[in-house]
């Protein structure tokens, strides 16, 4: 035990050790934690759509006595945990992204793993910004092909990479997020189809943070630059702006036939539960242009805090950078105690020396709520000593 107990104090001394918050309640865009009420700006419920009463008491009214309002799925899908209104979720999302199949995982990280860790074995190659979520991350990890991990946003070492690289292997693949989960900043999508075309590449991207946020549909930030059909495999994750559980990968219909047959996290676990696939199917059929009302409300909102803090972010994620640990750590406690819950980001999540404040906007927070929050950003002087 003396092991674990001394990493465990590393960790405390690097202030990097993790602990579960006593979190109370969470009511829109407020959270109260330790008997305090703060403005919630560590969310992913970019539409503030998680605890909104009136849909999810309008939903149970609807749907109460259909045979699908159940609390378990009792299976995996393979087995006896699947239903015809899984499939009708697939196809929504094959029709909204204008794929020919899509697959249902139980989240993202489970997704992202899966189709990373099986598409691809020896003799195959992955390239994957450096920045990539832990998910992609693992499935490199799990995966039998060769890896190279490209610097961040760095398509010319990407392309270097794929110079030298490419010609080795026979299948290759290209994995970007689209909206960078902790930085905000965006990939050039456009930049990377170019490339996997130039070296016969397939592309994926995760949009898990830019689903719901970007697209004139909600689809992300391929489909707002029209560049969808040109990626072959989306990953989308619903426990976020969706207000959700669960995530959808996009592809064509070999694709998503091969992940059936050889994605183990999709295989080997319980599928998330029915009454979930009716809230997703709710949300998206009966509440879409009330969703799409929530996420023009964001986007204005996040190109104001832009001009108020520019930043290397283009999305609704802000990141306040400070470099050092301890000091973010202390920031955040500040800025608490003033009725903001900013949550400190340390490595590993993110790079040594890249500790920051990861503000995270929602569509119902107001502009002067964030000048106020900056402001005491300013006034914190304790962070010039
Ligand atoms: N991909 C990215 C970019 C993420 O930020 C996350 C979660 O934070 C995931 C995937 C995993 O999604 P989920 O929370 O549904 O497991």
């Amino acid at each position: 035990m003396q092991n674990y107990i001394n990493k465990l104090n590393e960790l405390k001394e690097s202030s990097s050790y993790r602990s579960i918050k006593n979190i109370e309640k969470r009511i829109s865009k407020y959270i109260i934690v330790d008997d305090k009420k703060m403005l919630n700006l560590s969310s992913n419920d970019y539409l503030n759509v998680s605890t909104d009463k009136d849909l999810i008491f309008e939903f149970i009214d609807k749907y109460k006595n259909n045979d699908e309002f159940l609390f378990s799925s009792a299976s995996a899908r393979l087995l006896t945990g699947s239903s015809k209104s899984y499939i009708d979720l697939e196809n929504i999302f094959s029709e909204l992204f204008n794929k020919e199949a899509a697959l249902i995982f139980n989240t993202g990280y489970q997704c992202n793993q899966g189709v990373v860790s099986s598409l691809f074995s020896k003799g195959d190659c992955i390239f994957s910004d450096k920045l990539n979520h832990a998910s992609i991350v693992s499935g490199l990890k799990l995966s039998q092909a060769e890896h190279f991990r490209y610097k961040h946003n760095d398509y010319d070492n990407l392309e270097k990479l794929l110079k030298e690289k490419r010609a080795l292997y026979k299948n290759a693949i290209i994995i970007s997020e689209s909206v960078f989960s902790m930085d905000g900043d965006i990939a050039d999508i456009k930049k990377l189809v170019e490339l996997k075309k130039k070296y016969n590449c397939l592309l994926m991207i995760d949009e898990a943070h830019a689903f719901g946020v970007f697209g004139q549909n909600l689809q992300g930030v391929s489909s707002e630059l029209n560049l969808l059909n040109e990626i072959d495999i989306i990953t989308i994750t619903l426990g976020k702006s969706i207000a959700s559980m669960g995530a959808i990968c996009l592809s064509n219909r070999t694709i998503i036939d091969y992940l059936i047959n050889k994605a183990s996290s999709f295989i080997f676990s319980t599928v998330i539960p029915p009454i979930n696939i009716l809230w997703t199917k709710y949300l998206l059929q009966e509440k879409f242009d009330y969703l799409k009302n929530q996420k023009e409300k964001l986007s204005s909102l996040f190109k104001k805090v832009h001009n108020l803090y520019p930043s290397v972010s283009s999305s609704q994620i802000i990141p306040v950078v400070i470099k050092d640990a301890k000091k973010t750590k202390e920031l955040a406690a500040y800025l608490q105690n003033k009725g903001y819950y900013v949550l400190p980001i340390n490595p590993p999540t993110v790079p040594v020396g890249t500790s920051r404040l990861r503000i995270s906007l929602t569509s119902n927070i107001e502009y002067n709520e964030i000048e106020k929050l900056f402001t005491e950003i300013k006034n914190a002087t304790f962070l010039a000593k």
